[in-house]
C-alpha cells in the first residue's frame, strides 16, 4: 500500500485535514527519517513537507519510491530540486495564495519604520507622552521613492499597494517588466541608490545569496531603510548589522533572518530595526489556503492527474 508522509509542524486543523484525506505517516523533521523502518520508508510515494531544514539527496535516497514532494510555502529553497529531478521526484509549492499577506506585512514594516510606530508606542506606554509631551516628528512615507528588489508575484503586490501611497516605484528584476510607468534598474546598486525604502522580494537559495551586498547597502545611504520579507540569505547580514550599528543606513524592517529562530543577538540591541518572527504568510486564512493547495497537489498526484503548482 502506498503512503503519504507528513513532515513538519502543522496546525491541528491542517493535521485533521491531512489525516482525513491521506491516512499519513507523521514525522517531525528530516532527522527522524532514519527512525522509520525500511519497508515503511519504501511504501511512501508522496510527502507533505513544512519547514526550513534542508531536504536533499540523502533524505530522498531514504524514500526510494517517492514521487512527489509537496512543499508548504512558495519558497522551496530548502529542497534540493536538482536532486529531486534526478530521482524523478516532482516538487510542488504554494504560490499566489500568500501574496496578499506577505505584501501587507512588507507595507506594515515600511510604515513602522517611516512613522517610528514601535518607538512612538513605547513613548506612550512608558508615560513619556504624559510627562514630556508629544513624540518626536518622524518621516513622511507617502510620496517617497521605493525600490522593489525582485518584481515577482509578491514584489508586484507590494508595488501595487505602494502605488496607492503615491510612491514613486522603482524596481530591479532580471528583465524589464510591463508596468504602469515604474522605473526599471538592471543593477541592484543603482536601485538602492535611487530608493528611500528598499524592499527585498527575491527568491532565496544559492543564486541570490547576499544579493543585498555590502555595496548595495552602502548605496542606500544614511536615509535608506531596508525591508526584507524574502529570506535571510538574500542579505549580507553581517554587512547589514555593521551599517545599522554605525548609522550608515537609517533602519530596517525584517521578517526573515539567517539562523532563524536563533537570530543574531546584535539585532535585539538596535532600536532602528523592526523585527518580525518570519510571519509573512502567518494568518489563519492564508495558512488554510496554503494547506489546501498542498493537499490538492498530493490528491492530484495520487489520482495520476496533473499537478497544480509544480516547480520542476
Ligand atoms: P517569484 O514570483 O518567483 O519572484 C521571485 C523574484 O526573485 C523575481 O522577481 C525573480 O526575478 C527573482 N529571482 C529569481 N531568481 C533570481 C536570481 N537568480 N537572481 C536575481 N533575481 C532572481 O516568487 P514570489 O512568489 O514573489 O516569492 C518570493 C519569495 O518570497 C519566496 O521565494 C520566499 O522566499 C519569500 N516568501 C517569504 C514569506 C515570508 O513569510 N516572509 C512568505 C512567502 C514567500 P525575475 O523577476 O527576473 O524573474
Amino acid at each position: 500500500m502506498t503512503k503519504t508522509l507528513v513532515m513538519g509542524n502543522y496546525t491541528e486543523t491542517d493535521l485533521a485535514a491531512l489525516r482525513a484525506e491521506f491516512d499519513p505517516v507523521f514525522l517531525a523533521g528530516p532527522d527522524d527519517l532514519a527512525g522509520l523502518r525500511e519497508d515503511a520508508r519504501a511504501s511512501i510515494t508522496a510527502m507533505a513537507y513544512k519547514g526550513h531544514a534542508p531536504f536533499g539527496a540523502d533524505q530522498m535516497d531514504m524514500l526510494p519510491n517517492l514521487g512527489l514532494l509537496a512543499n508548504y510555502g512558495v519558497g522551496y529553497d530548502s529542497i534540493d530540486t536538482a536532486a529531486a529531478s534526478a530521482r524523478g521526484v516532482k516538487v510542488t509549492n504554494t504560490p499566489n495564495v500568500l501574496n496578499d499577506d506577505v505584501a501587507d506585512l512588507a507595507v506594515g514594516l515600511l510604515l513602522c519604520q517611516g512613522r517610528e510606530m514601535m518607538q512612538a508606542s513605547a513613548w506612550a506606554r512608558s508615560g513619556n507622552w504624559a510627562k514630556h509631551g508629544e513624540y518626536q516628528l518622524n518621516r513622511k512615507v507617502s510620496g517617497s521613492t521605493v525600490g522593489i528588489l525582485g518584481l515577482g508575484r509578491i514584489g508586484r503586490e507590494i508595488a501595487d499597494r505602494l502605488a496607492a501611497f503615491k510612491m514613486d516605484i522603482h524596481y530591479y528584476s532580471r528583465s524589464e517588466k510591463e508596468t504602469p510607468g515604474w522605473t526599471y534598474h538592471d543593477d541592484p546598486i543603482a536601485l538602492a541608490g535611487a530608493a528611500d525604502f528598499l524592499i527585498v522580494a527575491l527568491v532565496g537559495g544559492k543564486e541570490t545569496e547576499k544579493f543585498v551586498s555590502e555595496d548595495v547597502i552602502a548605496a542606500m545611504g544614511p536615509r535608506g531603510v531596508l525591508i526584507n520579507i524574502s529570506r535571510g540569505t538574500t542579505v549580507d547580514e553581517a554587512a547589514l548589522l555593521d551599517a545599522l550599528e554605525a548609522g550608515r543606513i537609517a533602519g530596517a524592517g525584517l521578517d526573515v533572518f539567517l539562523n532563524e529562530p536563533d537570530i543574531d543577538p546584535r539585532f535585539y540591541a538596535l532600536d532602528n530595526v523592526v523585527i518580525q518572527p518570519h510571519q509573512g504568510s502567518g494568518t489563519v486564512e492564508t495558512r488554510a489556503a496554503m494547506g489546501q493547495l498542498q493537499r490538492d497537489n498530493i490528491t492530484a498526484f495520487h489520482a495520476g492527474n496533473a499537478l497544480l503548482t509544480a516547480v520542476n
